[in-house]
């Protein structure tokens, strides 16, 4: 999880880039980490940025989020 982070942030080298992408194509618990975090990570770009995202857009990432939210909660109750 730790490196996952580390990959979002740029700080991973090569060859740890690929063995996350690889690790990430067979564990499905990793790539919901992962596309939550880019996510938010990108909400938290935008609202960073001098100019707010469209309001249709926002709604759409926000839907997604809790989406992908939602999904991980019901994976883990069974
Ligand atoms: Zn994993």
């Amino acid at each position: 999880m730790d490196q996952i982070y580390a990959y979002l942030d740029g700080e991973l080298d090569r060859p740890a880039q690929e063995r996350l992408k690889n690790h990430l194509l067979d564990c499905p618990p990793c790539v919901d980490e992962y596309e939550r975090d880019l996510l938010l990570k990108s909400l938290l770009q935008r609202s960073c940025a001098c100019e707010p995202a469209p309001t249709q857009l926002r709604a759409q990432i926000m839907t997604r989020i809790s989406v992908t939210v939602t999904s991980v909660e019901v994976r883990r109750s069974h």
